[in-house]
């Protein structure tokens, strides 16, 4: 038996110092987990356990030029520390959080912020504001070699500074969302995290470049395209 079609190709990352790529499996994503970034969007950062949603894997993408997305008149930015699961587990302990890690990239959450404000007003899910072809922007994978607590973590639009944070500033730290997560869903290798945006998002329209620095890491550059 074989299959009534060709099979999708694997989404996967470049790594760094290896040229092996990481096969992506599923996309969590960690909703205002910077207390800034929760205030601009109206909410009270203090009274919210952490909340999840999620995009395609095969949303994932390493390309420098971004189609603008149809459906849209607001497509903002949002920069965030990607965390990769190498180890399968549920149930994690926080404190053994870190041994389910394969490493981390930068990476930008594009979000259709008027289509996620209408679902917002009549409760209705994010997933066509959130989960669009080509909506997880990343870098490439950096093996892990320490836990990541702190650190700068900055976009640009057009050369103009508009996100400025540190991941210090989590509300959940990355071993706490991978606890939380845990409960929900049995975490797989493959699976990846984005881990929340510091205040300052924006719209950017087609022709405009973002660069995302995180301490540590390559900046991540890519252009919208018409
Ligand atoms: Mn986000």
């Amino acid at each position: 038996m074989g299959y009534t079609f060709p099979p999708a190709p694997q989404p996967v990352l470049e790594t760094i110092d290896s040229e092996d790529l990481f096969p992506v499996r599923r996309v969590f994503c960690v909703g205002r987990n910077y207390a800034a970034h929760a205030r601009e969007m109206g909410k009270d950062p203090d009274r919210e356990p952490p909340f999840f949603f999620t995009k395609p894997g095969d949303a994932v993408t390493q390309a420098t030029l971004i189609p603008y997305p149809p459906q849209t008149e607001d497509l903002h930015f949002e920069a965030e520390l990607v965390v990769a699961i190498g180890v399968e587990g549920a149930d994690i302990e926080e404190t053994n959080a870190e041994s389910h890690i394969w490493g981390y990239a930068v990476g930008c959450d594009l979000t259709r912020r008027d289509l996620q404000a209408e679902a917002k007003k009549m409760g209705r899910p994010w997933d066509m504001a959130k989960g669009f072809d080509a909506s997880a922007v990343l870098g490439p994978l950096y093996p892990k070699d320490a836990p990541l607590v702190q650190g700068a973590i900055q976009l640009k639009l057009n050369d103009e500074l508009r996100q400025s944070g540190d991941l210090s500033e989590m509300i959940w730290s990355v071993p706490e969302v991978i606890a939380y997560l845990s409960r929900y869903v049995t975490l797989m290798p493959g699976d990846l995290i984005m881990t929340g945006t510091p205040a300052g998002v924006g719209a950017l329209g087609p022709d405009d470049s973002c660069t995302i620095t995180i301490d540590g890491f390559a900046p991540l550059t890519f252009t919208m395209v018409a």
